[in-house]
């Protein structure tokens, strides 16, 4: 404990040290990359230590990407709420599934596009099979009533589709003759995906998870570098609660800038003065898939604390008391004043730096978990290999589906 102690000390203050050259907002994101190192084991951490810098820099990658790729941001956040209400329930756990549950289906002949299933508005939404729309049922074409779900996504992964590689979803008929039994061989499907746009954070990581996995097993420093920041990333977002609402800034109920108060405000006055940041090791995660559900559920339980909290404190206090102005990179900035800053967090119960903690914690048994699964490559042989991250190629998440939109920057 007293080593672990040490390095955490050692990872506050060399933090500290570079502190004022962060871009501003990004230091939660940084400090949970940077001390996720000091949870793992004595096999890992001398590997993650020489790479620390890089750890803590890039985890803010994908915020920036934001700007650059358009659709970025729909793997930073999921409406949780959204899918509570209009379906009853979390969405499938699998992206296909989840997104063939919340989409149009089309049947593309030559000169004719016909829905054959639209499950978003089917009184069966959610259910393990699809319904053909009444035209179908009609034509007597169709001898039952629907086609099982698991037989389209059987289809779809026989073909080696990359869900996130951001093309259209127009499948040829030879996907799908066993299945839609009136299909001619020039017809095309087409799926139209009304499920991403409200976001895929739990879906990306997972697919970071197996990324990361990739190239602990192909022992690709530049790789495993570089995934172990970036999941960073999505694993802090994950644990903030208006990470996974409707209602990501309060815009819904007159509560703008929120979002920034809770993850960036809080973080930065009171982090490093009194959170307590000794989290334990890295724990072995048995089911990847269940803990990231189980984080992005914990976050969304937490919604309402946060929401709650801020207008209790908001009625409450005149606003020449909540507003302060502060110097950043020599611009003068409007922001929460720090004493109105700490009455929220007191408010909150500790909810900022336990989902901080929880998020460090997480993070350390991922990476730990992917070595693990990767069958414990030998990383101190890793030690002297060079970083070459230019040559690296930046995944930038081309989700470029059409319709896909963007969200303001968080
Ligand atoms: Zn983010």
């Amino acid at each position: 404990m007293r080593t672990g102690l040490i390095f955490i000390v050692v990872g506050i203050l060399a933090f500290q040290a570079t502190r004022n050259q962060f871009v501003w907002g990004f230091f939660g994101h940084r400090l949970i990359n940077r001390l996720a190192v000091f949870t793992l084991p004595e096999a890992m951490i001398e590997f993650y230590k020489s790479h620390l810098d890089y750890i803590t820099d890039h985890s803010v990658d994908p915020d920036k990407r934001r700007y650059a790729v358009k659709t970025e941001a729909i793997c930073h956040f999921i409406d949780l709420d959204k899918w509570i209400y209009e379906n009853h329930g979390i969405p499938d756990k699998d992206y296909l599934k989840a997104i063939l549950k919340n989409s149009a289906i089309y049947l593309i002949s030559k000169d004719s596009s016909t829905l054959l299933f639209d499950t978003i508005y089917s009184k069966f939404k959610g259910a393990d099979s699809l319904f053909y729309c009444k035209y179908w049922m009609d034509s007597g074409l169709i001898t039952n009533g629907g086609i099982e779900l698991q037989a389209i996504c059987k289809a779809i992964k026989l073909h080696n589709f990359n869900l996130f590689d951001g093309k259209d979803w127009i499948f040829p008929a030879n996907y799908f003759e066993t299945i839609v039994p009136f299909i001619q061989v020039d017809d095309m499907i087409e799926i139209v995906d009304r499920f991403s746009n409200h976001g895929i954070l739990p879906y990306n990581l997972e697919r970071c998870y197996n990324k990361l996995v990739k190239a602990f097993e192909t022992e690709n420093v530049n790789a495993i570098v570089r995934c172990s920041a970036e999941i960073g990333h999505y694993i802090g977002d994950a644990h903030v609660p208006l990470h996974t609402s409707m209602n990501y800034n309060g815009q819904l109920t007159n509560q703008h800038g929120i979002h920034a108060f809770w993850e960036s405000r809080i973080p930065e006055l009171f982090a490093i003065e009194s959170f307590d940041f000794v989290v334990g090791k890295a724990k072995y995660i048995g089911d990847v898939r269940e803990r990231i559900w189980e984080v992005i559920l914990e976050s969304h339980q937490g919604v309402s604390m946060a929401l709650e909290m801020e207008r209790k404190l908001s009625v409450s206090t005149p606003d020449d008391e909540k507003y302060c102005y502060d110097t950043r990179l020599n611009v003068v900035v409007k922001t929460q004043c720090k004493a109105y800053a700490k009455s929220y967090m007191e408010l909150l119960d500790h909810q900022v730096e336990e989902r901080m903690r929880e998020s460090i914690l997480t993070l350390g048994s991922i990476w730990m978990t992917a070595w693990y699964e990767a069958g414990q490559p030998d990383l101190n042989a890793l030690l002297n290999k060079p970083l070459n991250t230019s040559e690296e190629e930046q995944d930038s998440f081309m989700l470029s589906k059409s319709g896909i939109l963007d969200r303001e920057h968080e």
